[in-house]
């Protein structure tokens, strides 16, 4: 038996932003990841962007989810002596002069203000972007690779822990009083960030898979900002996204998608572009669209980490510290989050 102090169960965003913080406060960890391609934290475009939604308003938590997510990954980058943190601004053109005329009221409130970098009355950035009422050009935004966040956070698990490239047997573990075992591990706790992929343990927590797809592209042009409306175009990754569709479930592009995202990428940008392809994924959501984390009700040692929903890079760093203190130190998780909202029904 290897003795370790943690064994995760998922390697996406949340697996990651976990094991990393642990590796970092010197615990020793496994993780086993079956390296679905399609996980939500693999077809991710990365964006992190403060001001979301149809009528868009300020995120849930947001200063505390991007300062938190600002440091994060900062460190994160030290630590594993990668790059993969890019901020940048989001420019979002405006639709109409009622628009604009809406967010300057917006503007004049004030709770926005460390998130608006300037709004443009004016067409601005016109020869990469359509916007002839202007637009709003947001900060603390930009974007994680997180396919280089993915695989670095890999390679220091492996260098200094434990990584197993393969799924994970359920039938296979062991709830001892004081610890668990799985294959030749013995581990303290075991967390399962396993996304929409179902755990028997947890059965009880309604995640709902919510399907996205992106376009894949290809550009030499560099960008003076992340556009988005309606869609968004992530450079250097180069992805345009996304799709989010409940009723459909099946594990493939479609047409529909293609023919949407197509649509929104031409009638926003305006640097040349090619599109070489495209792909799909499931979002981990709940239905109050919060994340869930905390103990299983029956096994102490028995964690999840999970309902990341659509803003996996930003709620991973603040919430993957949340759980570490919990975990360690006994400091209460915020009640919204807990996984105790579900027990009981
Ligand atoms: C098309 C699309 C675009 C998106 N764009 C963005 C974006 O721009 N910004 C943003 O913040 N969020 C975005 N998201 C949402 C974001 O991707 C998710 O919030 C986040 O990735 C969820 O991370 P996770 O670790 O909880 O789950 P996942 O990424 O699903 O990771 C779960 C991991 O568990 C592993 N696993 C599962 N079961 C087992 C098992 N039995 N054994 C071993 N391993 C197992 C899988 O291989 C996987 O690696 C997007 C999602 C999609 C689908």
């Amino acid at each position: 038996m290897q003795r370790v102090d943690y064994i995760i169960v998922g390697q996406g965003l949340a697996g990651s932003c976990l094991a990393l913080r642990l590796l970092m406060c010197g615990k020793k960890v496994a993780v086993i990841d079956e390296g679905n391609p399609h996980a939500a934290s693999r077809v991710a475009a990365g964006l992190f962007n403060p001001v979301t939604g149809k009528m868009p308003a300020l995120t849930w938590m947001a200063s505390e989810l991007f300062s938190s997510l600002a440091i994060f990954y900062t460190e994160a980058e030290k630590y594993t002596r990668t790059s993969f943190y890019h901020p940048m601004p989001v420019y979002r053109p405006f639709i109409s002069l009622a628009e604009q005329y809406a967010w300057m009221e917006k503007a004049t409130a004030g709770e926005m203000d460390a998130f608006i970098q300037k709004i443009h009355h004016q067409q601005a950035f016109a020869e990469e972007v359509t916007n002839p009422y202007g637009g709003i050009e947001l900060r603390q935004c930009g974007y994680i690779n997180t396919a280089n966040f993915l695989k670095a956070v890999k390679k220091v698990v492996a260098e200094q822990g434990i990584f197993m490239d393969e799924a994970f047997r359920e039938s296979e573990l062991r709830l001892a009083s004081g610890y668990v075992q799985y294959s030749h591990l013995e581990a303290g706790k075991i967390v399962f960030c396993t996304g929409v992929s179902c755990i028997r343990l947890f059965d009880f927590v309604p995640i709902r898979p919510l399907k996205g797809e992106v376009l894949k592209l290809q550009s030499s042009h560099r960008p003076q900002c992340i556009y988005n409306r309606g869609v968004y175009v992530v450079p250097e990754v180069w992805i345009a996204g996304a799709t989010y569709t409940k009723a459909d479930q099946t594990c493939a592009i479609t047409g529909a998608a293609r023919t949407q995202l197509e649509r929104g990428l031409n009638a926003l940008i305006r640097f040349p572009c090619t599109i070489t392809g495209q792909d799909y994924g499931f979002r981990p959501t709940l239905p109050d669209r919060r994340p869930v984390l905390g103990r299983h009700p029956q096994y102490p040692h028995v964690y999840i980490f999970n309902g990341l929903g659509t803003k996996g890079v930003s709620l991973a760093p603040y919430f993957s510290a949340q759980l570490l203190n919990y975990m360690e130190n006994g400091v209460p998780l915020n009640q919204i989050v807990d996984v105790k909202r579900y027990i009981f029904r």
